[in-house]
Protein backbone atom coordinates (compact mmCIF):
# COMPACT_ATOMS: atom_id res chain seq x y z
CA UNK A 1 0.00 0.00 0.00
CA UNK A 2 2.64 2.23 1.05
CA UNK A 3 4.81 1.21 -2.10
CA UNK A 4 1.40 2.13 -4.21
CA UNK A 5 0.58 5.50 -2.35
CA UNK A 6 4.60 6.50 -3.28
CA UNK A 7 4.52 5.33 -7.25
CA UNK A 8 0.95 7.30 -7.56
CA UNK A 9 3.39 10.47 -6.19
CA UNK A 10 5.88 9.91 -8.53
CA UNK A 11 3.60 9.90 -10.88
CA UNK A 12 2.19 13.09 -10.23
CA UNK A 13 5.33 14.42 -9.94
CA UNK A 14 6.63 12.93 -13.31
CA UNK A 15 3.50 14.30 -15.49
CA UNK A 16 3.65 18.11 -13.57
CA UNK A 17 7.16 18.18 -14.43
CA UNK A 18 6.73 17.57 -18.33
CA UNK A 19 3.31 17.58 -19.02
CA UNK A 20 2.77 14.33 -20.17
CA UNK A 21 3.10 10.64 -19.21
CA UNK A 22 3.90 7.50 -21.52
CA UNK A 23 6.01 4.42 -21.90
CA UNK A 24 7.34 5.23 -25.17
CA UNK A 25 11.33 5.03 -24.86
CA UNK A 26 12.50 8.50 -25.10
CA UNK A 27 9.87 9.92 -22.76
CA UNK A 28 10.69 7.55 -19.88
CA UNK A 29 14.34 8.07 -20.45
CA UNK A 30 13.80 11.95 -19.88
CA UNK A 31 11.38 11.19 -17.08
CA UNK A 32 13.69 9.58 -14.97
CA UNK A 33 16.70 11.42 -15.56
CA UNK A 34 14.66 14.56 -14.71
CA UNK A 35 13.60 13.71 -11.81
CA UNK A 36 16.38 11.41 -10.06
CA UNK A 37 17.50 14.11 -7.78
CA UNK A 38 14.05 14.67 -6.44
CA UNK A 39 13.07 10.95 -6.12
CA UNK A 40 16.27 10.20 -4.08
CA UNK A 41 14.88 13.38 -1.63
CA UNK A 42 11.36 12.36 -1.44
CA UNK A 43 11.45 7.95 -1.58
CA UNK A 44 13.34 6.04 1.12
CA UNK A 45 16.81 4.41 -0.49
CA UNK A 46 14.61 1.21 -0.88
CA UNK A 47 12.31 2.28 -2.99
CA UNK A 48 14.65 4.33 -4.93
CA UNK A 49 16.96 1.30 -5.36
CA UNK A 50 14.03 -0.88 -6.46
CA UNK A 51 13.13 1.70 -9.13
CA UNK A 52 16.44 1.99 -10.48
CA UNK A 53 16.96 -1.89 -10.14
CA UNK A 54 14.31 -2.89 -12.41
CA UNK A 55 15.84 -2.77 -15.57
CA UNK A 56 17.40 -5.57 -17.54
CA UNK A 57 19.58 -4.72 -20.60
CA UNK A 58 20.30 -7.03 -23.61
CA UNK A 59 22.92 -7.23 -26.41
CA UNK A 60 21.87 -8.76 -29.67
CA UNK A 61 24.89 -9.96 -32.26
CA UNK A 62 24.51 -11.05 -35.64
CA UNK A 63 26.21 -14.05 -37.72
CA UNK A 64 29.72 -15.45 -35.80
CA UNK A 65 30.98 -17.19 -39.12
CA UNK A 66 33.75 -19.48 -39.13
CA UNK A 67 35.68 -19.20 -42.66
CA UNK A 68 38.80 -21.44 -43.79
CA UNK A 69 41.47 -18.20 -43.19
CA UNK A 70 39.25 -17.48 -39.66
CA UNK A 71 40.44 -21.54 -38.72
CA UNK A 72 44.11 -21.12 -40.13
CA UNK A 73 44.28 -17.70 -38.57
CA UNK A 74 43.06 -18.58 -35.21
CA UNK A 75 45.85 -22.07 -35.34
CA UNK A 76 48.63 -22.01 -33.03
CA UNK A 77 50.99 -23.52 -34.04
CA UNK A 78 53.53 -24.12 -31.38
CA UNK A 79 50.42 -24.96 -28.78
CA UNK A 80 48.84 -26.89 -31.64
CA UNK A 81 45.50 -25.31 -30.27
CA UNK A 82 42.91 -22.74 -31.57
CA UNK A 83 42.54 -19.15 -29.67
CA UNK A 84 40.13 -16.97 -30.84
CA UNK A 85 40.04 -14.51 -28.11
CA UNK A 86 41.94 -11.85 -30.00
CA UNK A 87 38.63 -11.57 -32.00
CA UNK A 88 36.40 -10.15 -29.47
CA UNK A 89 39.54 -8.54 -27.84
CA UNK A 90 38.21 -4.60 -29.15
CA UNK A 91 34.71 -5.21 -27.66
CA UNK A 92 34.79 -7.62 -24.38
CA UNK A 93 33.54 -3.82 -22.43
CA UNK A 94 30.86 -3.38 -24.73
CA UNK A 95 30.01 -7.27 -24.90
CA UNK A 96 30.35 -8.15 -21.15
CA UNK A 97 28.68 -5.22 -19.93
CA UNK A 98 24.65 -6.44 -20.68
CA UNK A 99 22.82 -8.67 -18.28
CA UNK A 100 22.14 -10.82 -21.24
CA UNK A 101 24.20 -10.40 -24.42
CA UNK A 102 22.85 -13.26 -27.38
CA UNK A 103 24.39 -14.39 -30.67
CA UNK A 104 23.71 -16.51 -33.89
CA UNK A 105 26.52 -19.42 -34.03
CA UNK A 106 26.25 -19.72 -37.58
CA UNK A 107 29.10 -22.72 -37.60
CA UNK A 108 28.58 -26.47 -36.25
CA UNK A 109 31.16 -27.19 -33.13
CA UNK A 110 31.53 -30.92 -35.06
CA UNK A 111 35.44 -31.36 -34.38
CA UNK A 112 37.66 -32.07 -36.43
CA UNK A 113 38.30 -31.88 -40.01
CA UNK A 114 37.56 -28.00 -39.09
CA UNK A 115 36.19 -26.77 -42.56
CA UNK A 116 35.14 -23.14 -43.40
CA UNK A 117 32.44 -22.90 -46.56
CA UNK A 118 30.44 -24.28 -47.31
CA UNK A 119 29.65 -26.95 -44.88
CA UNK A 120 31.11 -25.67 -41.42
CA UNK A 121 32.91 -27.04 -38.54
CA UNK A 122 34.68 -24.40 -36.14
CA UNK A 123 36.87 -25.55 -33.21
CA UNK A 124 35.33 -25.54 -30.16
CA UNK A 125 37.19 -22.58 -29.15
CA UNK A 126 35.42 -20.32 -30.53
CA UNK A 127 32.63 -20.57 -28.98
CA UNK A 128 35.11 -20.61 -25.94
CA UNK A 129 35.98 -17.36 -26.59
CA UNK A 130 32.63 -15.65 -27.08
CA UNK A 131 31.61 -16.72 -23.70
CA UNK A 132 34.86 -15.32 -22.36
CA UNK A 133 33.76 -11.99 -24.17
CA UNK A 134 30.32 -12.04 -22.48
CA UNK A 135 28.01 -14.16 -25.09
CA UNK A 136 25.67 -15.57 -22.46
CA UNK A 137 23.51 -17.71 -24.82
CA UNK A 138 23.68 -18.84 -28.39
CA UNK A 139 20.90 -19.55 -31.08
CA UNK A 140 21.61 -22.06 -33.58
CA UNK A 141 18.49 -22.63 -35.64
CA UNK A 142 20.52 -21.39 -39.33
CA UNK A 143 20.83 -22.70 -42.40
CA UNK A 144 24.09 -24.33 -41.51
CA UNK A 145 23.34 -26.17 -38.17
CA UNK A 146 23.28 -29.10 -40.07
CA UNK A 147 26.22 -29.00 -42.20
CA UNK A 148 27.63 -31.91 -40.32
CA UNK A 149 24.64 -33.78 -40.07
CA UNK A 150 23.40 -35.76 -36.32
CA UNK A 151 26.77 -35.15 -35.38
CA UNK A 152 27.15 -32.00 -36.21
CA UNK A 153 24.26 -30.59 -34.57
CA UNK A 154 24.64 -32.99 -31.26
CA UNK A 155 28.39 -32.11 -30.79
CA UNK A 156 27.42 -28.47 -30.87
CA UNK A 157 25.12 -28.66 -27.97
CA UNK A 158 27.42 -30.74 -26.19
CA UNK A 159 30.11 -28.40 -26.20
CA UNK A 160 27.85 -25.43 -25.31
CA UNK A 161 26.50 -27.36 -22.69
CA UNK A 162 29.58 -28.17 -21.93
CA UNK A 163 30.67 -24.58 -21.78
CA UNK A 164 27.73 -23.28 -19.88
CA UNK A 165 26.23 -21.79 -22.79
CA UNK A 166 22.34 -21.30 -23.29
CA UNK A 167 21.21 -22.55 -26.09
CA UNK A 168 17.81 -22.68 -28.57
CA UNK A 169 16.73 -23.66 -32.14
CA UNK A 170 18.37 -27.21 -32.43
CA UNK A 171 17.66 -29.99 -30.49
CA UNK A 172 18.73 -33.37 -29.95
CA UNK A 173 15.19 -34.81 -30.05
CA UNK A 174 11.87 -33.69 -29.69
CA UNK A 175 11.74 -34.50 -25.75
CA UNK A 176 14.75 -32.45 -25.22
CA UNK A 177 12.85 -29.46 -27.12
CA UNK A 178 9.77 -29.60 -25.26
CA UNK A 179 12.32 -29.11 -22.19
CA UNK A 180 14.47 -26.18 -23.63
CA UNK A 181 12.88 -24.47 -26.37
CA UNK A 182 12.09 -21.29 -24.78
CA UNK A 183 14.90 -19.68 -22.79
CA UNK A 184 13.76 -17.58 -19.72
CA UNK A 185 16.01 -15.39 -18.42
CA UNK A 186 15.58 -13.67 -15.21
CA UNK A 187 16.98 -10.18 -13.81
CA UNK A 188 15.64 -8.08 -10.60
CA UNK A 189 11.61 -8.68 -11.17
CA UNK A 190 11.77 -8.75 -15.13
CA UNK A 191 11.61 -12.60 -17.24
CA UNK A 192 11.73 -12.53 -20.78
CA UNK A 193 11.70 -15.84 -23.01
CA UNK A 194 13.78 -16.23 -26.05
CA UNK A 195 12.84 -18.36 -29.16
CA UNK A 196 14.42 -18.72 -32.05
CA UNK A 197 13.87 -20.58 -36.13
CA UNK A 198 15.49 -20.31 -39.35
CA UNK A 199 14.27 -20.36 -42.99
CA UNK A 200 16.04 -23.61 -43.60
CA UNK A 201 18.72 -25.81 -44.01
CA UNK A 202 20.93 -25.58 -47.29
CA UNK A 203 18.35 -27.88 -48.44
CA UNK A 204 19.92 -30.89 -45.86
CA UNK A 205 17.44 -32.87 -44.25
CA UNK A 206 17.20 -32.62 -40.92
CA UNK A 207 18.38 -35.77 -39.48
CA UNK A 208 16.22 -38.16 -37.10
CA UNK A 209 15.33 -37.55 -34.20
CA UNK A 210 16.92 -33.88 -34.18
CA UNK A 211 14.81 -31.10 -34.19
CA UNK A 212 16.10 -27.74 -36.00
CA UNK A 213 13.42 -24.89 -35.32
CA UNK A 214 12.16 -24.14 -38.91
CA UNK A 215 10.27 -20.66 -38.99
CA UNK A 216 6.29 -22.88 -39.71
CA UNK A 217 3.68 -19.88 -38.71
CA UNK A 218 1.79 -23.03 -37.03
CA UNK A 219 4.32 -23.97 -35.16
CA UNK A 220 5.51 -20.55 -33.84
CA UNK A 221 1.87 -19.82 -32.71
CA UNK A 222 1.78 -22.11 -30.86
CA UNK A 223 5.23 -21.62 -29.28
CA UNK A 224 4.08 -18.17 -28.22
CA UNK A 225 0.81 -19.49 -27.00
CA UNK A 226 2.61 -21.58 -24.58
CA UNK A 227 5.27 -19.71 -23.74
CA UNK A 228 2.35 -17.48 -22.19
CA UNK A 229 1.42 -19.69 -19.44
CA UNK A 230 5.70 -18.40 -18.17
CA UNK A 231 4.03 -14.88 -17.12
CA UNK A 232 7.35 -13.46 -19.46
CA UNK A 233 7.08 -9.40 -19.39
CA UNK A 234 8.56 -9.85 -22.92
CA UNK A 235 8.63 -12.62 -25.80
CA UNK A 236 11.15 -12.05 -28.14
CA UNK A 237 11.83 -13.95 -31.33
CA UNK A 238 15.09 -14.45 -33.03
CA UNK A 239 14.85 -15.18 -37.03
CA UNK A 240 17.21 -16.70 -39.16
CA UNK A 241 15.57 -15.07 -42.66
CA UNK A 242 15.53 -12.87 -45.35
CA UNK A 243 17.60 -12.46 -48.88
CA UNK A 244 20.99 -12.76 -48.47
CA UNK A 245 23.15 -9.54 -49.61
CA UNK A 246 19.81 -7.59 -50.04
CA UNK A 247 20.03 -4.48 -47.73
CA UNK A 248 15.94 -3.89 -47.37
CA UNK A 249 13.66 -6.49 -45.75
CA UNK A 250 11.70 -8.27 -48.11
CA UNK A 251 7.90 -8.90 -48.40
CA UNK A 252 8.38 -12.31 -46.67
CA UNK A 253 10.50 -10.67 -43.53
CA UNK A 254 7.69 -7.88 -43.26
CA UNK A 255 4.87 -9.90 -42.97
CA UNK A 256 6.05 -12.53 -40.67
CA UNK A 257 7.46 -9.92 -38.68
CA UNK A 258 3.41 -8.44 -38.28
CA UNK A 259 1.92 -11.86 -38.13
CA UNK A 260 4.37 -12.55 -35.17
CA UNK A 261 3.80 -9.05 -33.62
CA UNK A 262 -0.34 -10.06 -33.94
CA UNK A 263 -0.24 -13.35 -32.32
CA UNK A 264 2.38 -12.14 -29.11
CA UNK A 265 5.70 -11.76 -29.76
CA UNK A 266 7.31 -7.96 -28.32
CA UNK A 267 10.80 -8.15 -29.92
CA UNK A 268 12.20 -9.45 -32.78
CA UNK A 269 16.02 -9.70 -33.73
CA UNK A 270 16.83 -11.01 -37.24
CA UNK A 271 19.62 -12.16 -38.80
CA UNK A 272 21.40 -14.22 -42.46
CA UNK A 273 21.39 -11.50 -45.11
CA UNK A 274 25.15 -11.08 -44.25
CA UNK A 275 23.94 -7.31 -44.51
CA UNK A 276 22.54 -4.92 -42.00
CA UNK A 277 18.72 -4.25 -42.22
CA UNK A 278 16.72 -1.84 -40.50
CA UNK A 279 15.34 -1.44 -37.36
CA UNK A 280 12.29 -0.22 -35.49
CA UNK A 281 10.95 0.40 -32.55
CA UNK A 282 6.97 1.44 -32.79
CA UNK A 283 5.56 2.63 -30.13
CA UNK A 284 2.52 1.22 -28.01
CA UNK A 285 -0.42 3.06 -26.61
CA UNK A 286 -3.29 1.76 -24.52
CA UNK A 287 -4.52 -0.41 -27.22
CA UNK A 288 -1.57 -1.93 -29.19
CA UNK A 289 1.73 -3.06 -27.69
CA UNK A 290 5.06 -1.33 -28.14
CA UNK A 291 7.26 -3.50 -30.48
CA UNK A 292 10.50 -4.12 -32.05
CA UNK A 293 11.95 -5.14 -35.03
CA UNK A 294 15.69 -5.57 -35.86
CA UNK A 295 15.20 -7.46 -39.68
CA UNK A 296 19.03 -8.03 -39.89
CA UNK A 297 22.17 -7.23 -38.07
CA UNK A 298 24.62 -8.33 -40.36
CA UNK A 299 27.95 -10.29 -40.29
CA UNK A 300 29.56 -10.17 -36.44
CA UNK A 301 32.83 -12.09 -37.80
CA UNK A 302 33.14 -13.62 -41.13
CA UNK A 303 35.67 -13.73 -43.82
CA UNK A 304 33.45 -11.91 -46.36
CA UNK A 305 35.07 -8.24 -47.44
CA UNK A 306 32.52 -7.24 -50.34
CA UNK A 307 31.06 -3.96 -49.16
CA UNK A 308 28.69 -3.84 -47.19
CA UNK A 309 29.45 -7.91 -46.09
CA UNK A 310 32.61 -6.52 -43.77
CA UNK A 311 30.48 -5.13 -40.92
CA UNK A 312 27.56 -6.07 -38.63
CA UNK A 313 25.28 -3.94 -35.70
CA UNK A 314 25.02 -5.12 -32.33
CA UNK A 315 21.33 -4.02 -30.93
CA UNK A 316 21.31 -2.89 -27.34
CA UNK A 317 18.04 -3.25 -25.48
CA UNK A 318 17.33 -1.43 -22.12
CA UNK A 319 13.63 -3.14 -20.52
CA UNK A 320 12.35 -1.20 -17.40
CA UNK A 321 9.82 -2.61 -14.91
CA UNK A 322 7.75 -0.08 -13.75
CA UNK A 323 3.94 -0.07 -11.90
CA UNK A 324 4.65 -3.83 -12.82
CA UNK A 325 4.79 -2.64 -16.47
CA UNK A 326 8.25 -3.46 -18.72
CA UNK A 327 8.74 -1.81 -21.53
CA UNK A 328 11.85 -1.00 -23.57
CA UNK A 329 13.71 1.94 -22.48
CA UNK A 330 16.35 2.44 -24.90
CA UNK A 331 17.04 0.98 -28.23
CA UNK A 332 19.99 1.59 -30.05
CA UNK A 333 22.64 -0.01 -32.01
CA UNK A 334 26.62 0.01 -32.21
CA UNK A 335 28.17 -0.62 -35.03
CA UNK A 336 30.89 -3.18 -35.64
CA UNK A 337 33.53 -3.86 -38.30
CA UNK A 338 35.94 -6.41 -38.83
CA UNK A 339 39.31 -5.77 -39.24
CA UNK A 340 41.22 -7.94 -41.06
CA UNK A 341 44.94 -7.09 -39.72
CA UNK A 342 47.46 -9.34 -41.84
CA UNK A 343 50.11 -10.90 -39.78
CA UNK A 344 53.01 -13.53 -40.97
CA UNK A 345 52.53 -16.41 -43.64
CA UNK A 346 49.15 -15.41 -44.79
CA UNK A 347 47.70 -15.64 -41.80
CA UNK A 348 45.73 -12.44 -40.10
CA UNK A 349 43.94 -11.04 -37.17
CA UNK A 350 40.20 -10.52 -36.99
CA UNK A 351 39.24 -7.82 -34.63
CA UNK A 352 35.70 -6.90 -34.66
CA UNK A 353 35.70 -3.18 -34.02
CA UNK A 354 33.30 -0.74 -32.34
CA UNK A 355 33.32 1.16 -35.58
CA UNK A 356 32.36 4.57 -34.16
CA UNK A 357 35.63 4.39 -31.63
CA UNK A 358 38.14 3.97 -34.43
CA UNK A 359 36.45 6.57 -37.31
CA UNK A 360 38.71 9.08 -36.05
CA UNK A 361 42.05 7.17 -35.41
CA UNK A 362 43.57 6.04 -39.08
CA UNK A 363 46.53 5.56 -37.06
CA UNK A 364 45.85 2.39 -35.85
CA UNK A 365 45.55 0.92 -38.49
CA UNK A 366 48.56 -0.95 -40.42
CA UNK A 367 47.15 0.01 -43.85
CA UNK A 368 45.30 3.11 -44.71
CA UNK A 369 43.35 1.08 -46.94
CA UNK A 370 41.64 -0.61 -44.35
CA UNK A 371 41.02 2.46 -42.38
CA UNK A 372 38.88 4.13 -45.48
CA UNK A 373 37.16 0.63 -46.07
CA UNK A 374 35.96 0.82 -42.26
CA UNK A 375 35.05 4.44 -42.97
CA UNK A 376 33.11 3.42 -46.06
CA UNK A 377 31.68 0.63 -43.95
CA UNK A 378 30.34 3.22 -41.29
CA UNK A 379 28.88 5.28 -43.62
CA UNK A 380 27.01 3.29 -45.83
CA UNK A 381 25.83 1.59 -42.48
CA UNK A 382 24.47 5.46 -41.32
CA UNK A 383 23.07 6.16 -44.51
CA UNK A 384 20.73 3.42 -44.39
CA UNK A 385 19.99 3.23 -40.94
CA UNK A 386 19.31 7.15 -40.60
CA UNK A 387 16.77 7.07 -43.11
CA UNK A 388 14.75 3.87 -42.61
CA UNK A 389 15.37 3.36 -38.54
CA UNK A 390 12.43 4.20 -36.97
CA UNK A 391 13.70 5.91 -33.39
CA UNK A 392 16.48 3.82 -33.13
CA UNK A 393 19.49 5.87 -32.96
CA UNK A 394 23.35 4.82 -33.08
CA UNK A 395 24.33 4.60 -29.60
CA UNK A 396 27.97 6.47 -29.50
CA UNK A 397 30.56 6.15 -26.59
CA UNK A 398 32.01 8.86 -24.96
CA UNK A 399 35.39 8.73 -25.39
CA UNK A 400 37.73 10.68 -22.75
ZN1 LIG B 1 22.61 -17.77 -42.64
Amino acid sequence: MRKIIYLNFLLLILLTTTGKLGFSQTDTTVLIYDTTDYINNMIPTSKVDSLKKNTMSLLFIGDIMGHGPQIRSAYDAKTKTYDYDTVFSYLKNIMSEPDFTIANLEVTLAGPVYKGYPQFSSPDALAEAGKNAGIDLFVTANNHCVDRRLQGLNRTIDVLDTLHILHTGTFKNKEARDISNLIILEKDSIKIGILNYTYGTNGIPVPKPSVVNVIDTAVIHADIDSSKKNSLDKLIIVLHFGSEYQSHPNKAQTDLVSYLFEKGADIIIGSHPHVIQKMMYLPGNDSIKEHFVAYSLGNFVSNQRKTRTDGGVMTRIVLKKENDKTFIDTSNYILTWVYKKPRTNGLYYYFILPAAEYENKKSFFKNPTDYEKMKLYIKNSRTLLNKENLKVTEFIKSVN
